[in-house]
């Protein structure tokens, strides 16, 4: 089979496509033949080299996939050569034509839901959905700013927080990403490039917070975000590329929390909880992943150079 291999860590060019050997189901594993790979910006932290966890070299990237089952492993008695699937891990990686499963990576992908919506799936929407639930406790009537809503994660939570009964407030930075994040189920949308956004939230709120809020880049935004908080309001952070100075009383005044999240850290029976709930979203048509750019596997390189720039539209996924 065709993949990309990472024999040491740098710039995106260190992703090349080789040729090697189908990876061999073992018990309750699978070997899926992969049509899509999803493209997380974790995946270019891991890269890099620049991660708190990093896999032996060589190896190949990605963990969220859709495609058929090719072949089951001994004691497999759920899947059978042929089932529409998407996964959230792997154990040989993704960015690949085959990937090796554990049953418990494996979930069923509805004929609705095409190959490239379904390797949209795994890590934004299980971090938006235990974000949103697991995490930030959300409720229905409740509001939620969804910062940096026009990327993977944010798109999820958009649609997830929307079909839920949520008022939903997202950002984008650019026009193409704001049109997509209403589109998408948002009652309201804010530029966080425009200095005066934070008026403007606290405005559709009547001066009062929003209850949640998911925050996709808490370096640049934390402090603030605080001060945008209703009282018991929550913060969960998703993401973060650095430090930042908050001050701790705009939290005390409001009896707030700071919630970090890795998906990662999330525990089996809880991540079982929440594709379940994916799955059923899936089925019945509310949640429906948005790809907005679409590569041959063999441009990996240029895959990660992309989901790092401003822009974000959605998903961007490879094609195997
Ligand atoms: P993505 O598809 O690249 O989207 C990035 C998002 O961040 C876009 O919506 C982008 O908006 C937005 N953004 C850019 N500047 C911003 C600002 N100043 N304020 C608020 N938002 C801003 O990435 P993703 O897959 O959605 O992931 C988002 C972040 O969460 C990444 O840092 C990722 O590493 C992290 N993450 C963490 C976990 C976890 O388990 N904790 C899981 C998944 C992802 P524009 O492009 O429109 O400006």
């Amino acid at each position: 089979m065709k993949a990309i291999r990472v024999h040491q860590f740098g710039d995106p060019q260190v992703l090349q496509l080789v040729d090697a050997p189908d990876p061999r189901p073992g018990s309750h594993q699978a070997l899926i033949r992969v049509r899509c790979a999803g493209v997380n910006p974790v995946e270019t932290y891991i890269r890099s080299g620049k991660y708190g966890r990093l896999p032996p070299l060589p190896y190949t990237p990605g963990s969220d996939a859709a495609g058929e089952i090719e072949v089951v492993g001994p004691d497999v008695h759920r899947w059978k050569p042929g089932d529409r699937v998407y996964t959230s891990g792997s154990l040989t990686g993704v960015y690949a034509e085959k990937t090796l499963c554990r049953c418990n990576q494996i979930h069923p992908l509805p004929d609705a839901v095409t190959f490239e919506q379904g390797a949209a799936v795994g890590v934004p929407y299980a971090t938006a959905w235990r974000a949103l639930f697991q995490r930030g406790r959300a409720a229905p009537g409740e509001s939620v700013l969804v910062h940096g809503a026009s990327g993977g994660v944010g798109i999820a939570a958009v649609q997830i927080a929307r079909a839920h009964g949520l008022r939903v407030i997202g950002t984008a930075g650019t026009e193409a990403g704001r049109r997509l994040v209403a589109e998408q189920g948002a009652h309201h949308v804010l530029d966080h490039r425009q200095p005066d956004y934070p008026a403007a939230l606290l405005d559709l709120t009547g001066n009062h917070g929003v209850h949640l809020v998911l925050e996709m880049l808490a370096n640049v935004n934390l402090g603030r975000d605080l001060s945008l908080l209703a009282r018991h309001g929550r913060i969960v952070i998703i993401g973060s590329r650095g430090p930042i100075e908050i001050n701790p009383r705009d939290a005390m005044s409001r009896d707030a929390d700071i919630l970090g999240m890795m998906l990662f850290n999330a525990p089996e029976a809880e991540l079982e909880m929440v594709h379940a709930a994916l799955v059923a979203g899936l089925e019945r048509g509310f949640l429906q992943p948005v790809v907005g750019r679409r590569l041959p596997v063999a441009n990996a390189a240029e895959a990660h150079r992309l989901i790092l720039e401003p822009g974000a539209l959605g998903k961007i996924v490879l094609q195997t």
